[in-house]
């Protein structure tokens, strides 16, 4: 039980202060126009705890692109449809390489090194979109029943963009159909993952909704198990050495909990038995990383002592 959550709204809220004018050692995502033209000094900050209480400060409360934090609900459901004959698809190594870099891919032979780079999630995705009569559906329902918010939404101009923008994502994608890595025709696979990535959430939405992952498994708000807890231990751990893409070492050294970025400028990081954080600033590092969400997150696991390790 967290009792004060007075005292926890005053922290947070101090230490996003402390840390939002650092926007401007970061450059917002500008490969599309929809992201390229969200402000760049907006930030946010929510916590949720295993009570089911949400606190958050600043801009907690504004929707954003949540990008690659889908691929940890992606993955969840995946794991829920295939079993273990996931993992004969998709590794679970850290890839020392950027988000959406495809030269691994070769070397592997079509199996992605993990499911929270781009080519482990077109892999996720295709395992969707092969498995669900409406997957896009399915996903987006997923989120606003974990979230109990029938407003979440898919934000259709960076839909558009992705779309248009896509070529990265659609050689990832055809060169694991050339290994037989993927089922469902590209067009379809693609047009789920880009789904995924233009979903638009708060922090405050965002904390809430990964619960359970800090709960074993179980939503602590509609007691409904989403996922048994050997796969909540897994998820977890794969966050923990990739969520954070090439920063992941760093991130595990200094902040120490299961994590996941966006170039959105979203962070969530699960704090097991206690609640997720959930931090949110544009402007992105070399790694696709937000500055001001990673200090926040980590002053925060700092303040309260939440290191897993
Ligand atoms: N839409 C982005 C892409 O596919 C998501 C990447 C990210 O958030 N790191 O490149």
């Amino acid at each position: 039980m967290i009792k004060d959550l007075s005292d926890l709204k005053l922290k947070i809220a101090k230490i996003l202060d402390a840390n939002k004018a650092s926007y401007e050692l970061g450059k917002v995502a500008d490969y599309i126009p929809a992201l390229a033209e969200v402000p760049s000094n907006l930030a946010g900050v929510a916590v949720a705890t295993i009570d089911g209480d949400v606190v958050s400060a600043g801009n907690g409360g504004i929707p954003f692109s949540i990008q690659s934090i889908s691929k940890v609900f992606g993955l969840v459901l995946a794991m829920n449809r295939l079993g273990d004959e996931l993992w004969t698809r998709v590794h679970m190594e850290p890839s020392g390489q950027p988000f959406n870099s495809i030269i691994q891919l070769e070397w592997e032979k079509g199996i992605p090194r993990n499911p929270v780079i781009n080519a482990g999630a077109l892999l996720v995705s295709d395992v969707l979109a092969s498995h669900y009569s409406a997957s896009k559906l399915s996903f987006v329902n997923f989120l606003r029943q974990l979230a109990g918010d029938e407003s979440i939404h898919i934000d259709s101009s960076v839909y558009e963009s992705e779309m248009q923008h896509g070529s990265r994502n659609a050689a990832l994608a055809y060169l694991m159909k050339s290994f037989g890595n993927i089922e469902s025709p590209i067009p379809d696979v693609l047009s789920h993952y880009f789904t995924q990535c233009s979903v638009a959430m708060s922090c405050e939405q965002l904390a809430k909704s990964l619960l359970f992952l800090a709960n074993k498994g179980i939503n602590p708000t509609n007691n409904q198990t989403v996922c048994s807890r050997k796969d909540t231990h897994r998820v977890n751990a794969i966050l923990s050495t990739s969520g954070m893409y090439d920063q992941s070492g760093e991130f595990a050294f200094s902040v120490g909990l299961p994590a996941k970025s966006g170039v959105g400028g979203g962070i969530v990081a699960i704090v097991p038995n206690y609640g997720v954080i959930c931090a949110w600033s544009p402007p992105l590092n070399s790694f696709g990383n937000s500055v001001v969400a990673m200090k926040v997150v980590a002053n925060i696991a700092e303040e309260l002592g939440l290191s897993i390790y």
